[in-house]
């Protein structure tokens, strides 16, 4: 088990009761999941054995039991708990952990926002106070995002215009609580536009907190 103490700015731990994704949108060009599985699997660890394929971890269910001090948790940060390869069974027995720990905040984050709202529509997935879902909108090509995620029942709802690869002109932001918004990191990174930022500062007017990580 990683004890995942995070350098992401906007969560404290990591939890990863998944591994493995397969890319889906042009945000997932340089999938930082895929390159520090890579190294994780080169360096031996059990856990990702599997390289990038979607691997469930039953016994890391177990893991946010063992916190004692309140923490917020970023939920799969190594892969996307709504990926079509995770059952929905198993979706639930995350949930069902969050329930159970409501001295942390969970931050789910997907860019499947359409199975997000497939099972949300048929009533599987319990929305308690402590998850914060997002959804992640890298370039206005997948601002549908955000709708699906605004039917949702989420009590606390955010984006995460990260990598943000174009511009996010006009969004409607009914509902959203949160937004983080930053640039693309790696060897080569597509440039994140100052205006597209200033633009999205002038819709955060609409009432939503706004993190940026990198201009
Ligand atoms: S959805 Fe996320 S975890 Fe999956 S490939 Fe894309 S960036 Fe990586």
């Amino acid at each position: 088990m990683i004890m995942a103490q995070s350098s992401i700015e906007w969560t404290e731990m990591t939890w990863n009761p998944t591994t493995g994704c397969d890319k889906l949108s042009a945000g997932c060009k340089f999938c930082y999941a895929e390159v520090m599985t890579r190294r994780l699997k080169a360096m031996g660890l059990e856990k990702y054995s599997n390289g990038f394929d979607i691997t469930i971890h039953e016994n890391e269910l177990e893991t946010p039991y063992t916190w004692k001090k309140s923490r917020m948790v970023f939920v799969n940060s190594m892969s996307d708990l709504f990926h079509n390869d995770v059952p929905v069974e198993f979706i639930q027995k995350v949930f069902k952990v969050i329930k159970e720990n409501p001295q942390h905040v969970f931050q789910i984050l997907t860019k499947r926002a359409d199975v997000l709202l497939e099972y949300d529509n048929k009533g599987l997935l319990e929305w308690t106070h402590n998850i914060w879902m997002g959804v992640s909108v890298e370039s206005e090509k997948f601002m549908e995002r955000i709708a699906l995620l605004q039917q949702t029942h989420a009590r606390t709802k955010f984006l995460s215009c990260e990598p943000l690869i174009g511009p996010l002109p006009r969004m409607n932001l009914k509902g959203i609580d949160w937004a983080i918004v930053g640039g693309e990191s790696g060897r080569t990174p597509r440039p994140m536009q100052k205006e597209w930022v200033e633009d999205i500062t002038q819709q955060r007017k609409l009432g939503i907190c706004l993190t940026v990580r990198s201009i």
